[in-house]
């Protein structure tokens, strides 16, 4: 049943919703783009559509909700987020927003920022699909890395097709392009990627010109490339096969236990997607410890294996 294409009836939304419960993924359109969806809480789920799409990195992925009295669970919305909720949702608008102190939504979706990007689409089929799934779904555009969006279910079939379970067909996409991504994680909203929604809609809801991404800080500009942004306070030590009682210790398949002021495996049967799913937590977990030297036993460069060595390199990385 890999990567069949079925209709988006009823039928078949049920079966995907159990799908999505059960961690796999299911690819479906949106009125921009069809979408490669996973359970946004299930961390292991989240790690699978990274592999499938072949990222080098985690970049952070948007989150799809049916309403705003979901996104507030998972999101922090100030008074403008919300007016631009109102205006907007559903809708090609995502907000990228504070993650909120009850948020269930897994930390690979937010590439261990701080922050996540919820959109609610306007489109049937993912609305049935997020009632019958009842979570929130993690779902980047259903393309391989660095190939176009795919605008119908053969697209997404020819290019990701045997790693989603199902692929819901509901023709072609009217949008055609990407949602519209404004962040309003600081008191003025920044457009952080043209879309759907034309930037003079958004200006006419805020009652002025928006600051385009380029003119804001770099913290919000393009949260995959910064080097230090995931930077623990403890030292990161790359590619360590021995660690000193005091360190802590960031241990990956068959590594066995030695004294260390802690010790997280991220998984001890070298599964690259478990690793991937503990990755964030673990590295908090780790220096929250106190350790002021964490130790990173070698993961290997291959699938997944790429963007775990990319956030730990960047982890490392000498802080500005
Ligand atoms: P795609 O994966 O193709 O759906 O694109 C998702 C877009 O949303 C990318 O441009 C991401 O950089 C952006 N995005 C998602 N989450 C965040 C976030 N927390 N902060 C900033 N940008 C985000
Ligand atoms: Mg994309």
């Amino acid at each position: 049943m890999q990567g069949r294409i079925v209709p988006a009836n009823a039928e078949w939304i049920a079966e995907a919703g159990q799908m999505i419960r059960s961690g796999a993924l299911v690819a479906f359109p949106t009125e921009t783009v069809y979408g490669l969806g996973a359970d946004a809480t299930n961390g292991e789920a989240v790690a699978r559509i990274f592999e499938a799409k072949g990222r080098p990195t985690f970049n952070p992925l948007i989150v799809h909700v049916l309403e705003l009295e979901q996104a507030v669970i998972i999101g922090t919305f100030s008074p403008m987020a919300r007016r631009l909720t109102e205006a907007f949702w559903p809708g090609p608008l995502t907000l990228v927003v504070p993650r909120a102190a009850t948020c269930d939504v897994s930390d690979l979706v937010s590439a261990g920022l701080p922050t996540v990007a919820l959109r609610s689409p306007n489109h049937p089929v993912p609305r049935a699909l997020l009632s019958e799934a009842r979570r929130p779904l993690a779902a980047p555009s259903a393309n391989r890395s660095g190939h176009v969006s795919a605008t119908s279910a053969e697209h997404v079939a020819a290019d990701i097709g045997n790693k989603a379970a199902l692929i819901l067909d509901g023709g072609p996409t009217t949008l055609g392009l990407e949602s519209t991504v404004v962040s309003v994680v600081d008191e003025a909203p920044v457009l952080l990627r043209p879309g759907s929604l034309t930037v003079e809609a958004i200006e006419g809801v805020i009652g002025g010109r928006i600051v385009r991404r380029e003119e804001a800080g770099t913290h919000l500009t393009s949260p995959g490339q910064l080097a230090s942004h995931y930077a623990p306070r403890a030292r990161l030590r790359l590619n360590a096969h021995d660690w000193e009682p005091e360190e802590a210790v960031l241990a990956f398949g068959a590594v066995s236990e030695r004294p260390a002021h802690a010790f997280i495996n991220l998984s001890t049967s070298g599964d690259l997607v478990e690793a991937a799913a503990h990755l964030f937590a673990a590295l908090r977990t780790l220096d929250a410890s106190g350790a002021k030297s964490i130790a990173a036993t070698p993961v290997p460069p291959t699938g997944l294996g790429e963007a775990i060595n990319d956030r730990l390199k960047r982890a490392a990385a000498p802080r500005s």
